[in-house]
């Protein structure tokens, strides 16, 4: 996820860019660039940080460009650095580009582009797009006709825009997968990731959608589709106010967050896995030879995706699993060998404790892998091997979508492993067709919230509330419960079903607040047991299923689409991080800040 944004007209295009860069910044900020056409031929300037160090950089005051493009990273293939920061051009420096998303084959055409005689200077996976226009420019001596091609070779997600000394006046820009608009103004022509980067200039929009093409001047802007039919489409007016269009129309951006989980979830999944394919990560060169024992290691959050993942990794790699908080493994004299694998995840890859945990790891001789969020981040330097979530960056201090990106890559690591191992299995392949169904189902899930919203209304004022469930539904209870302190401040715990009647069922009261989780068709009944017996001590239940339920006095039932009880983690936290959303907007809280918390602990 990264912003981009572009303009051509009669303004200089430096201002208007970087104004659009930095109202973007909330999709990425580890490196930005613009390059401007000046005087017929390409100037790119680059910096690694935030876009305020490229706003400062005194060459951008001697460029005076009327057409320029502009993009904020967040990188996943090649870590921050000016080099791989956008723009990218192409080997004779005719065209360049910028490029949101993830180009999934980038392997093969950077392997068939240096076949040809190409040399790629950078390590992302967008530099191949310059490349190939190039090459198919240098064939067809078109470069609609090379855009055309190029698009068509690539695999995964993209929006782009490209300009070169050859269009002159023009600027061409694609998409599939990421978002892309153009803004129509008067005599000249934005074009953003998102709306608020140009709200300033317009309010009248064209969307471009999956697998379009545009060719866009200052007095006007044409619709491709992919095979250079022309397309019509419709212009929309856009009535946003700034400051609402910068988390997309929604009021917070934890909410944001947790709508982009389809996304994300798509994203993290990526060429990764493929039906009636082996899994796949090229970025994971893993021996897994005399491997006797896999130790998960985290806190809070991406603590709880370990251990709703272990499930998996048990089931189809038959290897023990151990999840321990990083800040106690460090301290225990934890029992690692060189047969040991041990696994770190962490969102920002900054996380102080987890660090020291796999220095720990790494010293006693195991083998050390990092799941991680943001590119070339500390852990990744330490780890032996990283695999990335692609969530895209998380603003919100609680964390939802990084969650969720971790369970399923967890869960693909897993099938991975076993394949590796040798584990196939019918089971494993409809496993594996279960994870591709995931953003589908979370759509749904996310379809209506009106029940949700209803409920936290009448609880929201309670002082207590508790979470329970079995096997994964209680590693998911644990993340309910941790989201809901984050943010609404309410005490909360979570308990194993089955563990309650062994001392928490005294806290039971007239009125206390019982979220049941029940998604395995082998436990249902029995954990509807344990609601049962919360219901007769008066506890006001809801119940997050996808199970037929028995007849139980509960207050609501929420249904999530079914699924592998080892995925239904990923299904069921989605209602539960709207129960503690909708909980602390009801208490009037700052949710994407919440008191006493910071996104990324770095401290011990
Ligand atoms: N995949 C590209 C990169 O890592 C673009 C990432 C983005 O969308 O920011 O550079």
């Amino acid at each position: 996820m990264c912003g981009i944004v572009g303009y051509i007209g009669t303004k200089k295009a430096v201002p208007v860019l970087i104004k659009g860069l930095l109202s973007l910044e909330y999709r990425g900020y580890d490196s930005s660039g613009i390059c401007v056409l000046e005087n017929n031929s390409l100037e790119v300037v680059k910096d690694k940080g935030r876009v305020k160090n490229l706003e400062e950089n005194p060459i951008l005051n001697t460029l005076n460009g009327n057409i320029g493009i502009a993009h904020t990273r967040w990188a996943t293939h090649g870590i921050p650095s000016k080099e791989n920061a956008h723009p990218h051009l192409d080997n004779s420096k005719t065209f360049a580009v910028v490029h949101n998303g993830i180009i999934e084959n980038y392997t093969d055409l950077r392997n068939f582009l240096e076949n040809k005689g190409y040399t790629l200077i950078s390590q992302t996976d967008t530099e191949v797009i310059p490349n190939l226009i190039s090459y198919y420019y240098s064939l067809e001596n078109d470069i609609l006709k090379a855009i055309a091609k190029t698009i068509k070779d690539l695999k995964g997600s993209y929006a782009i825009e490209v300009i070169s000394p050859l269009l002159k006046d023009k600027i061409i820009v694609a998409r599939k997968d990421s978002p892309l608009v153009i803004g129509i103004g008067n005599g000249e022509n934005f074009i953003a990731s998102d709306i608020p980067a140009v709200l300033n200039y317009t309010n009248k929009f064209y969307f471009l959608d999956d697998l379009e093409i545009s060719v866009i001047s200052k007095n006007s802007i044409e619709f491709y589709d992919i095979d250079l039919n022309k397309v019509e489409k419709d212009v929309k007016d856009i009535e946003w106010d700034c400051a609402s269009s910068e988390k997309n129309g929604f009021e917070d951006y934890m909410l944001k967050e947790i709508f982009e989980q389809p996304t994300s979830i798509m994203e993290t999944i990526g060429s990764r896995l493929k039906p009636n394919e082996k899994c796949y990560f090229d970025d994971l060169k893993i021996d897994l030879k005399d491997i006797n024992r896999i130790y998960i290691v985290a806190c809070g959050t991406a603590m709880h995706a370990g251990i709703a993942a272990k499930y998996a990794f048990e089931h189809f790699c038959k290897i023990p699993v151990e999840v321990d908080m990083a800040s106690e493994f460090r301290y225990r004299n934890p029992l690692i060998d060189k047969h040991t694998l041990c696994i770190f995840i962490s969102q920002s890859g900054e996380t102080a404790d987890t660090i020291a945990a796999l220095k720990l790891a790494k010293s006693l001789g195991s083998k050390t892998l990092a799941v991680v969020n943001v590119i070339g981040s500390s852990i990744t330097r330490v780890a032996d091997y990283t695999i990335y979530t692609h969530a895209g960056p998380e603003i919100a201090v609680a964390s939802t979508k990084a969650y969720t990106a971790q369970v399923v890559l967890l869960n693909i690591l897993a099938v991975y492993f076993a394949e590796i191992l040798g584990y196939s299995s019918k089971e494993l392949e409809d496993f594996k067709m279960e994870i591709l169904e995931l953003p589908d189902k979370v759509k749904i899930i996310l379809e209506d919230t009106s029940k949700i919203q209803e409920f936290a209304k009448e609880v929201y004022s309670q002082k207590d509330m508790f979470f329970i469930g079995r096997n994964t539904d209680y590693a998911v209870s644990m993340e309910a419960s941790l989201k809901l302190k984050e943010i609404s401040y309410i005490h909360s715990e979570a308990y194993a079903a089955g563990e309650l009647k062994h001392g928490p069922i005294a806290l039971i009261e007239n009125g206390t607040t019982v979220i049941g989780i029940a998604t395995n068709p082998n436990l249902v009944e029995k954990t509807i047991s344990n609601l049962e017996e919360v219901i007769t001590r008066g506890a006001n239940v809801m119940i997050v299923t996808n199970q037929e339920l028995p007849n139980i006095n509960s207050k609501l039932n929420i249904e999530v689409p079914k699924c592998n009880p080892m995925l239904s983690p990923i299904l069921s936290v989605i209602p539960l991080q709207l129960f503690s959303y909708y909980i602390a907007k009801n208490k009037g809280l700052d949710v994407d800040k919440p008191r006493n918390l910071a996104k990324s602990v770095t401290v011990e």
